[in-house]
């Protein structure tokens, strides 16, 4: 955008066919404005030139105030581009784009937040781009912080929901579910967690992953499929009938078949 006076010699004509940002209100003549006309159009705009500062020509920097920020320094747009809708605050105008910006941008995390299932507790604009932002996962109704930047980057919201991080509550739960009555806090996904087994009483030490992800559940003794190395074990050969077929069936059990 410019702010000097760049745009040529036409003075006495500030409005030409060629202006498409000049508005319906301005005069289709040749006659250039009275001190006055001018004068006002520059205060609609926020500024107000300085009294002891005629009005000249057009495009001529015309010094004075912003009424909007109250900046005077360094500031003196012309009439011309003020009446071509350029702001007539260098200041303001760039606040104002910024201000654009970040509005648009608040509002495509709103919707990226919506479409992911997260449901922010305070607006992004007070949280801004570099801190976490609090919230509650719809999903799971886990309590949340993702950043705001890793949504924009079309990442989950949720820890929780991506298997990445496990409520300790949640975990325990899970465990007393699955048979197993764990003895300590929750000590993580992969470590090895210990308890009892709530079917036969027995020690042991099962990773929570092990447990969830399915497999042997968290007992080998009651395991069905499982094999305790710890007790006498049967090795057996089977012969059964599969399909119309004989079959000789070799394998390795802790209980007679
Ligand atoms: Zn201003
Ligand atoms: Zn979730
Ligand atoms: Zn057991």
């Amino acid at each position: 955008m410019s702010w000097g006076d760049s745009c040529g010699s036409h003075e006495t004509s500030p409005v030409s066919a060629e202006s498409p940002r000049v508005g319906a209100h301005v005069k289709r003549n040749n006659k250039p404005p009275t001190e006055a006309e001018a004068r006002a159009v520059m205060l609609a705009a926020g500024f107000e030139p300085f009294p002891t500062v005629p009005y000249t020509t057009a495009r001529a920097p015309w010094p004075g105030r912003c009424l909007v920020c109250g900046c005077e320094k360094d500031l003196a747009p012309s009439y011309w581009n003020v009446l071509n809708g350029q702001g007539a605050c260098k200041e303001c105008s760039r606040a104002k784009r910024a201000n654009t910006r970040k509005r648009s941008l608040a509002a495509d995390l709103h919707a990226r937040a919506e479409s992911l299932g997260f449901l922010p507790s305070i607006p992004y604009e007070q949280v801004g781009s570099r801190a976490p932002w609090p919230g509650v996962c719809l999903r799971c109704g886990q309590p949340i912080s993702p950043w705001p930047m890793s949504l924009k980057n079309r990442h989950g919201a949720c820890a929780y929901c991506a298997g990445k991080r496990v409520d300790p509550a949640v975990a325990f739960g899970k465990m007393v579910a699955r048979g197993f009555i764990p003895s300590v806090e929750f000590p993580g996904s992969l470590q090895p967690w210990p308890g009892r087994c709530a079917k036969c009483n027995r020690r042991n030490a099962p990773t929570y992953s092990d447990v969830v992800s399915g497999g042997d559940g968290p007992c080998p003794s009651c395991a069905r499929t499982g094999f305790d190395p710890s007790k006498p074990a049967f090795v057996y050969l089977m012969e059964r009938t599969h399909a119309g077929r004989q079959e000789m069936q070799i394998g390795i059990n802790q209980r007679p078949r």
